[in-house]
């Protein structure tokens, strides 16, 4: 449901502009549940660290280093753990 009145002010507005012009020259790509596969969200070429996910479909909570996720060949190459409650 999308809200009648946006809450978004200028001063944020200006950083959303900003934010989606720095993605001219980068690349996507998709992160995916490394379980079930579901696509969780895409991430751009510049990004880096860690990354906290939970998978809406298998519901299993994973952090992700960035730096290692890529693309190799057909296949991902992840390095995960597993995040235990
Ligand atoms: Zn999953």
């Amino acid at each position: 449901m999308i809200p009648e009145v946006s809450c978004i002010t200028d001063e944020v507005q200006i950083k959303l502009d900003l934010s989606q012009q720095e993605t001219i020259d980068l690349t996507q790509r998709d992160l995916r549940c490394p379980n079930c596969k579901f696509l969780i969200t895409k991430v751009f070429s510049d990004i880096s660290g860690h990354m906290q996910i939970r998978c809406p479909k298998c519901k299993e909570k994973y952090i992700l280093n960035l730096a290692m996720f890529r693309t190799r060949h057909k296949g991902l190459f992840v390095t995960l753990i597993k995040v235990i409650e």
